[in-house]
């Protein structure tokens, strides 16, 4: 699933489905649940709280989004504007995060290379939670497998 972001001011009063709204203003992230149900999810910028990654073409939100006060307790990522699922993931999602994956790690692997030729972009922060992150997607493909 893939969202767009919306950088605004002020909060619209009408939250659409699949945008995730970023106030800078005041520090808060807004997006209606990726499972459908339709609730709003407040996602506060916070030193403790949540962070954007925002590359100037999509955004990444950190940690996780859990939804446990929510009938649905879904739980997933925003990464790259895209939903990656954390749990009860049907045959479907599997393969499609099968397919996600090897796209993901050829992106991941594009990226690394003009990473490289672009030297003053540094990520020192980014990167190693990434691959850590990436490590445990490789790991449930081959426990798939
Ligand atoms: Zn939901």
């Amino acid at each position: 699933m893939k969202l767009k972001h919306q950088f605004v001011e002020f909060m619209p009063d009408v939250i659409q489905e699949g945008v995730i709204y970023i106030s800078l203003e005041y520090k808060s992230v807004i997006h209606r649940c990726a499972c459908g149900c339709g609730k709003e999810v407040n996602t506060p910028l916070h030193p403790t709280g949540w962070k954007i990654l925002y590359d100037g073409e999509s955004i990444s939100l950190k940690p996780s989004v859990g939804n446990w006060s929510f009938d649905c307790k879904s739980h997933y990522w925003i990464a790259n504007n895209k939903v990656e699922w954390s749990m009860k993931w049907s045959d479907d999602t599997i393969r499609e995060v099968r397919a996600f994956e090897d796209f993901e790690r050829e992106e991941y692997y594009k990226n690394k290379d003009s990473e490289n030729i672009d030297d003053d972009f540094s990520d020192s922060e980014e990167l190693p939670k990434s691959n850590s992150k990436k490590m445990s997607w490789f790991e449930n493909l081959i426990f798939w497998k």
